[in-house]
């Protein structure tokens, strides 16, 4: 089985001036594409080839483990910054954001800072078990709330390949830009499928 980079949703300078078409071509165009034909080639001889790249995730290690990992968490990334235009955090995803966490901009301002903490290469999740409690996730290098048995529901990504061509060092002032151009309604989407997901992967 091969396993393929899908195709962007959205054109290369569709989110630009937050994330330019140059970032966009290396990141998804090299940097995600290369752990694609990474994980094809380190998976041709595993007993893990042909499984979804949940089960590889899960049950991966090493060079497999990190490569499938980072394919899945860039598809997610991408996709959630596709589609409608100007769209608003709403519905039962907002009732629980305000429960958890107080207000939409205490959210967004823990979420900022917990992904300024991470030290080093990695990613900030927001995450929610089945019953839909809510928790952000600091996570280093490949790492996945998956491996915690928690649902994904949104993640920025702090490698510095995601933000350095735009941003040089200034992380957090690229993860409060990166707002503007979230398509909240597939976060929605993503948390009112959370059971089904939680069923195909655990
Ligand atoms: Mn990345």
């Amino acid at each position: 089985m091969k396993y393929i980079l899908p195709a962007l949703q959205f054109k290369e300078d569709a989110l630009e001036p937050v994330i330019s078409r140059k970032t966009i071509n290396y990141h998804y165009g090299k940097h995600t594409k290369a752990y694609f034909d990474n994980l094809n080639k380190l998976i041709e001889n595993s007993s893990l080839n042909g499984r979804e790249l949940e089960e590889i995730i899960i049950n991966g290690e090493g060079a497999i483990f990190n490569n499938a990992a980072q394919a899945w968490n860039h598809i997610f990334y991408f996709e959630q910054f596709a589609g409608e235009k100007n769209s608003k955090l709403q519905g039962s995803l907002r009732t629980s954001i305000e429960r958890n966490f107080g207000s939409e901009i205490a959210f967004k301002e823990l979420f900022i800072r917990e992904g300024i903490n991470i030290f080093g290469s990695g990613w900030v999740w927001l995450s929610t078990d089945v019953e839909g409690n809510l928790q952000i996730d600091k996570c280093h290098n490949a790492d996945n709330p998956i491996l915690k048995k928690r649902i994904p529901l949104l993640t920025f990504d702090v490698w510095e390949h995601a933000y350095y061509l735009d941003y040089q060092n200034l992380r957090a002032e690229h993860l409060s830009a990166l707002w503007m151009i979230l398509n909240w309604s597939i976060i929605e989407k993503r948390y009112n499928e959370r059971t089904i997901f939680s069923d195909r992967c655990f």
